[in-house]
């Protein structure tokens, strides 16, 4: 894999995507700071290889060029503070200001460019454009993982003007290694446990992962429609009709396999989709008409315990249950800790996208697994099995 370590970067501009796509709030300020930390040893690498980083990103979603509140002066100084480094700042990506500006750092100092975004031709993936963001560098790193599965300008289209001059930084790496620890067969056995809302949305995961994994646990609303698809009563709970066939296809394609799936035997189930409804604990497949399933119950809790601590490679996406509301929350917590204790028993523990990274965090317990994602739909598009246009790009 070509990585920073693979490149000479001694008086390079090394060109860098990252994402420093942070949360600001009504003043401008950062909320949360932790995508612009993660670049730090990528930064610092450069420099310890006697090479000088200019970072590009995109900032929001600006729709009509330059936006004040989507400029990246706005990082500025925080990008100081956290680096230790001086940062210069240059109100442009492309031109010839920017390029003689790349030109004259000394070899302490961070170039920061103004928002990608401000040109649609990036995220339209023009040609140009990728050869004028080309011009700003000698090295191409690509560093972002959260946009590595859009075909734009500066995250694929650009790699073709670096031929053997380009790598991944240290995000997008480690990235790479870890999801591929669980992909390209962990040891064993090897879990994942695919939740969330819908089936539709998680079909390629669950697809690409019966391929690879010993036991699946399904969660969530989308088990309703494989506990339907069973023949089980289900009452209001979530589910998607036109899925049913998918659901049977999966469970016996699982079958064929060897994979053990694991449905709810249990939910906590409520008469309204609030936190204040009545609630009671019932069988997941004889849910009586007006209650839906929100949460897993205390049986398929003990299961899902079981199977956890008995893993060496563990795959968490997506909640067990409706955790935002303190009612339904208590699979998904319970799934967490399980996690963590197998963590601390040596277990490799990725957890990859969206809802099950807030969760982890949200419960604290984000230092005890071994791997929390920085991407939401990059991550879940390397879960389906797919290749990339920012990894692709720079593999060839
Ligand atoms: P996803 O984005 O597909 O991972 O889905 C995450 C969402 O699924 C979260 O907002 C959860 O509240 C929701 N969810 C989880 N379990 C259920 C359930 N049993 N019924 C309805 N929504 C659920």
């Amino acid at each position: 894999m070509a990585t920073i370590d693979t490149l000479d970067l001694k008086g390079k501009r090394v060109l860098v995507r990252v994402d420093f796509n942070v949360p600001l709030n009504d003043k401008l300020e950062i909320t949360d700071d932790s995508r612009m930390q993660a670049h730090l040893p990528t930064i610092e690498t450069i420099f310890a290889k006697g090479g000088v980083p200019i970072l590009m990103s995109h900032l929001g979603r600006p729709k009509n060029g330059p936006e004040d509140k989507f400029s990246l002066k706005h990082l500025v100084a925080h990008l100081k503070d956290i680096s230790g480094r001086e940062v210069f700042f240059i109100d442009d990506c492309i031109g010839d200001s920017v390029v003689n500006a790349t030109k004259d750092l000394g070899n302490k100092s961070i170039l920061l460019l103004e928002n990608l975004r401000f040109y649609k031709e990036e995220t339209s993936g023009d040609t140009v454009f990728a050869s004028q963001l080309a011009k700003n560098g000698d090295v191409y790193i690509n560093d972002a993982f959260g946009t590595a599965h859009r075909a734009h300008a500066s995250t694929a289209i650009i790699a073709k003007y670096f031929e053997s001059q380009k790598a991944f930084g240290r995000v997008l790496q480690s990235e790479i290694e870890n999801v591929n620890k669980v992909l390209l067969g962990g040891e064993k056995p090897t879990t994942a446990i695919v939740g969330g809302a819908k089936v539709s949305s998680k079909i390629s995961i669950l697809e690409n992962l019966l391929q690879r994994v010993d036991n699946l646990i399904i969660g969530g609303g989308m088990a309703y429609t494989f506990i339907k698809a069973q023949g089980g009563t289900i009452g209001n709970s979530l589910v998607e009709d036109d899925y049913l066939e998918t659901a049977k296809d999966v469970l016996a394609k699982a079958a064929e396999l060897g994979v053990k799936i694991f449905l709810p035997e249990d939910s906590v189930i409520a008469d309204a989709f609030s936190n204040d409804a009545n609630t009671k604990l019932w069988a997941s497949n004889e849910i009586p008409a007006g209650w839906m399933g929100l949460d897993a119950g205390p049986n398929a809790i003990a299961s899902v315990k079981e199977v956890l601590l008995a893993s060496k490679t563990i795959l968490w996406n997506g909640p067990m249950g409706v955790f935002e509301m303190e009612k339904f929350a208590e699979g998904t917590k319970a799934v967490a800790n399980f996690i963590a204790e197998a963590t601390t028993k040596g277990a490799f523990s990725l957890i990859g996208g969206g809802d099950s990274v807030a969760a982890i965090k949200k419960f604290g317990l984000a230092e005890e697994v071994s791997y929390v994602s920085t991407g939401g739909g990059a991550m879940l598009e390397f879960l389906e099995g797919k290749t990339l246009p920012g990894i692709k790009a720079i593999i060839g």
